[in-house]
């Protein structure tokens, strides 16, 4: 009787494949066990076991499986339920699921080797041409890989060869798996268990009486010992007292202290930990009170509380409710850029309960936060991280809280799966039975609607923590004349004065410009030239300290022209501006302030954005000056001014969105003004002071804001009145390219009862030599939702088979952003 498993490879595949099993493999393999098997010509791949069965699969012969990874399960029947939702939902493979859900560490490498047979003799004259190559060259090192076996014999299909030749028992193969994650060890130190006990100090003191340094080492230990009780490491040890680790080697060579390892985590907040008493204001112990009674008939509550209202600290409360009663809680952020100083706080209240988990953080870390929450640690009882969080294997989550749940980075754009982590978790909460708090100041329109439909229950915040106003907001409008002349470079003088008047005042600046570089554009005055990108169509982005022009499409880059490509002319001038034009301003206006900038460019590593957000909050930095990054959150107690360099070009986004996102952004990065106890001053520069957004910005008009998107959503179809799925087309061929967009977009217009939108041109039409379209589906909420994204798979699929298309790539992103 033969027996198979189920797995899901690591690939952009949509299905499970089967492999043939032993009896007793049978018997042991379970669901979430992690499988090497071998796929493909000569790869190995860490598969992962969703079912055993007896059933042969129809259309191939199924092979043997290499080996079983796991004794127990490291992925849970619940998150191979969220993948398959996540699948089906987002139109994407299941192996696209499992590759990104995993820290990559979980995911082994796998190397094919060959070895010659040694206990056979061979006569090389019985060899071809082939097979003597390789013979030879396992003469001179003991075994090959794969690629290096296809370099030797120059082709690719080597596996008919090698076939031959095990057949004829002159080399074998081996598969060798290398397991990347090294758990932390740590060397301890104890006494031999001869001297352990007190009454033989002295006869040691004996021993050692010739040997002070060890003598003081042995009666440092014996102190330690008294104090901590607990294992004393190496360098607890030494590092109290000062002699050199020799002399501790010296004391394990004579057999009086013994040397042993434990395993350590990589991440511990344990020395952070301070106990503060939290307080909540009325204000916010009502809030607080609201959502525990909003659970009690709601999956999901909005906490819809303005910038600085405390959120946060409710926020902890809560956790702390559900952590006592023994549940798992998980705590999501839109990006890095914000753990930092949450990170703090939390430690600083939960301490060790607490785990942090972000791509930032090394695959060890990962892979250890994974095994903690598998194993139901003390530790890890909160777990804080980006959108990938979500894939930690929880049993027993009782609260998902999505903080700031209007950003977009939430949402997974490259690459698949292209998935919402705010509405994934919110699926993953009810497969738990656990509650969800969505937590903004500025939700999103779909949120803050099924919050008024009552689908989700909703708490408002609207006073700020410490009764401190929210920010008075001043607009200055750049086509007046009047202002105009006054400008110092991109700077009114309005700015100007207040800049001027916090850094009197010991106050501290955030500038806040969506764009990074020098300037976005570079001009030739004599002809009109502008230099773009060889590979996209996109003007490149001058960066000055570097003096290169770069591409922020596809990160090319090369120095700046002398003269004009096309004429020669050295009359080249730069148009628009980003965060480095600002700070060099700055340094003109106001040349003893100290001004640090915080975009992309200044923030690569894993502490990148760390340094510069302590210096600010050290008060080193007087100016800071930011991209969208800033809008995040963040919370320092000596910001009195805000200024926004330029609305416009956020308004003027080509985005059904974009009127939102300003009002979010714009209130956002105000929100940073005056936080903690005086009036904070925000200035918005602007070509469009009369704008509806500006004006419900400076009111803190939400519901106005809100009202009025809503409405153009309905006129216009958007949602939350119609899901969108957004198929984007690549190629490299212009005109296959606009071919096969026509035929999908005719095919999918005639099957789907539905607008279909395009094929259209994006803004930026081609990337990296491949060119561009995009075909939109908008699903009415009347259509059924799943039976529509059957229906576009299935014209995918035919799609697909037609051979003039095979080679267009087409990205599926449903609930587009
Ligand atoms: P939000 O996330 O709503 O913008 P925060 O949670 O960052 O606001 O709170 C703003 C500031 O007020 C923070 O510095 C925070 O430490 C402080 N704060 C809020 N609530 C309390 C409280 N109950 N006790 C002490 N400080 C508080
Ligand atoms: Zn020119
Ligand atoms: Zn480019």
């Amino acid at each position: 009787m033969p027996f198979f498993v189920e797995v899901i490879l690591p690939l952009n595949l949509a299905k499970t494949f089967t492999y043939r099993i032993s009896e007793q493999e049978f018997a042991t393999i379970r669901a979430g066990m992690r499988i090497a098997v071998p796929f493909g010509k000569n790869k190995i791949y860490t598969a992962l076991s969703v079912e055993t069965h007896e059933n042969p699969p129809q259309l191939y012969e199924a092979r043997e499986i290499h080996q079983v990874l796991d004794e127990n399960p490291i992925v849970t029947e619940n998150q191979l339920k969220h993948w398959n939702w996540i699948a089906s939902y987002y139109m994407c493979a299941i192996g696209d699921v499992y590759r990104s859900a995993m820290p990559s560490a979980l995911i082994l490498e796998s190397e094919t080797l060959i070895r010659q047979n040694t206990d056979f003799s061979i006569d090389p004259n019985d060899l071809t041409d082939d097979e003597f190559l390789i013979y030879q060259a396992l003469q001179q090192q003991s075994s090959l890989e794969v690629h290096e076996i296809m370099a030797i014999l120059g082709k690719k299909n080597i596996f008919p060869v090698l076939r031959k030749m095990m057949v004829k028992n002159v080399i074998s193969l081996q598969e060798e798996i290398s397991e990347t994650y090294k758990p932390k060890l740590v060397r301890y130190i104890r006494l031999h268990q001869e001297f352990e006990r007190e009454e033989n100090l002295q006869e040691l003191l004996d021993i050692l009486k010739n040997a002070s340094k060890q003598k003081e080492l042995v009666l440092q230990y014996f102190q330690i010992k008294a104090v901590d009780k607990k294992p004393i490491s190496v360098k607890r040890l030494v590092e109290s007292i000062d002699v050199l680790p020799a002399a501790v080697k010296a004391l394990v060579d004579k057999g009086i202290f013994e040397e042993y390892h434990l395993q350590h985590d990589r991440v511990d907040f344990e020395d952070r930990l301070e106990e503060r008493d939290l307080q909540l204001s009325s204000a916010q112990q009502k809030a607080f009170d609201e959502i525990l009674k909003s659970f009690e008939n709601k999956e999901v509550t909005l906490l819809h509380g303005i910038t600085a209202s405390g959120k946060t600290e409710v926020y902890i409360k809560l956790i702390e409710e559900f952590i006592a009663s023994g549940k798992q809680v998980l705590y999501l952020l839109p990006e890095i850029a914000l753990t930092t100083q949450l990170v703090a706080r939390l430690a600083a209240h939960f301490g060790n309960t607490v785990a942090v988990y972000h791509s930032k953080y090394s695959n060890n870390e990962r892979v250890e936060t994974w095994n903690q929450i598998l194993g139901n640690s003390e530790k890890a009882q909160v777990v804080i991280g980006a959108r990938s969080a979500m894939f930690l294997p929880f049993h027993d989550l009782g609260l998902v809280i999505v903080d700031e749940e209007h950003e977009q980075t939430f949402k997974q754009v490259d690459p698949a799966p292209r998935y919402h982590a705010r509405d994934a978790a919110i699926v993953l909460a009810n497969q738990f039975g656990a509650k969800t708090l969505l937590g903004s100041a500025t939700p999103s329109i779909e949120t803050y609607f099924n919050a008024q439909n009552q689908k989700y229950g909703h708490v408002e915040l609207s006073e700020r923590y410490g009764n401190v106003l929210l920010p008075e907001i001043e607009i200055v409008d750049l086509k007046d004349k009047y202002f105009r002349k006054k400008m110092s470079g991109h700077f009114s003088d309005t700015l100007c004065d207040h800049i001027a008047k916090a850094l009197s005042n010991g106050e501290q600046v955030i500038l806040f410009q969506n764009r990074r570089g020098y300037s976005p554009v570079v001009e030739c005055l004599t002809c009109g030239h502008v230099p773009q990108c060889s590979q996209c169509d996109v003007s490149m982005t001058y960066h000055k300290a570097k003096d290169q022009l770069r591409c922020h499409y596809c990160g090319s880059s090369m120095a700046f022209p002398k003269q004009c490509h096309a004429c020669h002319s050295t009359d080249l001038t730069t148009k628009g501006f980003g965060t480095e034009q600002i700070q060099h301003e700055l340094t003109d206006i106001f040349p003893n302030a100290k001004v640090g900038r915080m975009d992309q460019d200044t923030t690569r590593g894993k502490f990148g954005f760390e340094k510069i957000i302590d210096s600010f909050k050290e008060r080193e930095i007087d100016i800071l000056v930011g991209t969208q990054m800033l809008a995040k959150g963040l919370d320092f107690d000596n910001v009195s001014l805000v200024g926004i360099m330029n609305a416009d070009n956020m308004l003027y986004h080509p985005d059904f969105r974009a009127f939102e996102r300003s009002y979010q952004m714009m209130t956002q990065v105000s929100g940073r003004a005056g936080r903690s106890s005086k009036r904070g001053k925000v200035v918005i520069q602007t070509y469009n002071p009369y704008h509806n957004i500006i004006r419900q910005v400076t009111d803190s008009d939400y519901l106005g804001m809100f009202t009025e998107q809503l409405y153009e959503r309905k006129i216009y179809k958007y949602p939350p009145y119609f899901k969108l799925i957004r198929l984007t087309l690549k190629h490299r061929d212009f005109d296959k390219l606009k071919q096969g967009a026509q035929w999908l977009y005719s095919v999918l217009s005639q099957n789907l009862e539905m607008p279909v939108l395009g094929p259209e041109e994006p803004p930026v039409s081609r990337i990296r030599n491949e060119y561009i379209r995009t075909i939109m589906v908008k699903i009415p909420q009347d259509k059924p939702l799943q039976g529509t994204k059957k229906t576009v798979r299935k014209i995918l699929d035919s799609f697909e088979s037609v051979a003039q298309f095979r080679a267009i790539k087409v990205v599926v992103n449903v609930d587009f952003y």
